[in-house]
């Protein structure tokens, strides 16, 4: 099977997640598709396959020499984002792309253009996969799944490149933010890993935010409005107050690269009480640190200003920066690095505004950069990826199996 042909096999099958089952995997029909990869990875050869009770397929390619090499990993996720439909999913080959308006569906004018995507212009010359413009297309994340079982199939075929132990690991619900949550870190057994989950080729990502919510609750004092005067005290003004505290320029509207933001995702209030809800993101852990401070600093002068117990902020962490569980390990990003240089792709090095299921497995033990897997406009019907890109994400797999062997 080449990649392409494994590609349109894997969007046949509907793994779209969803967020409100609590169970996992959130969705039965990703662990349909599961079994269908375990069989995959039978035919193949591979060892040690497991598919666990929560959707998770692991298997190992083994090693080809004795010499010591690390354990390494490389992961994908099988499901497609809740925010649109997976199923039935009719993938279009355009060869040889011209540079022109692709039409999705003619009928109902849905256009994939170059005037709103310009990125397409990259890819002149190429063949891309594209939907027909009614659904998702779902190489977010199976072009991943499929360059990892490509670059495997291709080192088996190929054993004069020596590599030593590698570990392929499937996870389900990554979109809906719990692909890391059952990954069972010590069963799978890697120094490190790599996730193949994200977009333009040539992304090698192993930063991204510090990320905490906020909930602000504030109390106030109802009195009748015509008697009201040094009375009342209206917890939406002072909700208000608050918001005014904070720096206007720091939002998700006003920053880009490196600078954090506080997002006010939600209010609701009367007179009695008010909750703001916020995210806070930055890279910077201190600067992290410092933005859940100033929130603090704002409700106690809100405090001294209306009393004490007027404002209380809640705050809770949701996930950190991988950056401080990589750097200790930086020849993990060398390796890619090196990599895609060897494979002809320009890497590029990018902090990433969110977070990933690599993120949570850093901290978890398990060491794991993104790495391009080629597709673009995720999430939607302008969903598309290049055949050429997932080539290219395939050989980075391969170099970065031959590199590591190399380097011990
Ligand atoms: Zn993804």
């Amino acid at each position: 099977m080449t990649i392409t042909e494994r590609f349109l096999k894997y969007v046949a099958f509907d793994t779209q997640s969803d967020e409100t089952t609590e169970v996992t995997p959130s969705t039965s029909k990703q662990m349909v598709f599961a079994q269908y990869l375990k069989t995959e990875l039978e035919a193949l050869g591979l060892e040690e396959i497991s598919l666990d009770d929560n959707g998770y397929l692991f298997a190992t390619l083994p090693a080809n020499t004795t010499r010591n090499i690390p354990v390494i990993g490389f992961i994908a996720h099988m499901d497609t984002s809740p925010d649109m439909s997976g199923a039935n999913v009719k993938p279009r080959i355009v060869s040889a792309y011209d540079g022109t308006d692709i039409p999705l569906c003619a009928e109902e004018n849905i256009i994939l253009s170059p005037r709103q995507f310009p990125e397409l212009l990259d890819h002149k010359g190429e063949d891309l996969i594209v939907t027909d413009g009614h659904t998702l297309l779902g190489a977010d994340d199976k072009a991943g799944i499929a360059e990892i079982i490509s670059a495997i199939a291709y080192l088996k075929e190929h054993p004069e490149i020596e590599h030593g132990k590698i570990r392929i690991g499937f996870n389900p619900d990554e979109e809906i933010g719990l692909g890391a949550h059952k990954f069972d870190v010590e069963k799978f057994g890697c120094k490190w890993a790599y996730t193949m989950d994200g977009g333009e080729v040539g992304e090698l990502e192993f930063e991204n935010f510090n990320a905490a919510a906020a909930k602000v609750h504030v109390k106030g004092r109802n009195v009748h409005p015509g008697y009201a005067k040094n009375k009342m005290i209206n917890s939406q003004l002072v909700a208000h107050e608050f918001i005014s505290m904070l720096p206007a320029n720091e939002t998700p509207a006003t920053t880009e690269g490196y600078e954090g933001f506080y997002h006010l995702i939600g209010m609701e209030g009367e007179v009695e009480s008010s909750t703001l809800s916020y995210i806070i993101r930055d890279h910077d852990r201190q600067k992290f640190e410092a933005r859940k401070a100033f929130m603090q600093e704002c409700a106690a002068k809100l405090n001294e200003k209306y009393g004490n117990d007027t404002v209380c902020v809640e705050l809770k962490d949701q996930y950190y920066n991988m950056r401080q569980q990589v750097e200790p390990l930086m020849h993990i990003i060398d390796i890619a690095f090196a990599a895609m240089q060897e494979a002809g792709v320009e890497p590029k090095v990018k902090a990433i505004r969110g977070g990933t299921d690599g993120a949570q497995l850093s901290f978890k033990g398990l060491p794991c950069p993104n790495i391009f897997a080629g597709g673009l406009n995720f999430h939607g019907r302008y969903e598309f990826v290049p055949i050429q890109s997932m080539e290219k994400a395939m050989n980075v797999i391969v170099k970065i199996a031959e590199l590591t062997a190399k380097r011990y």
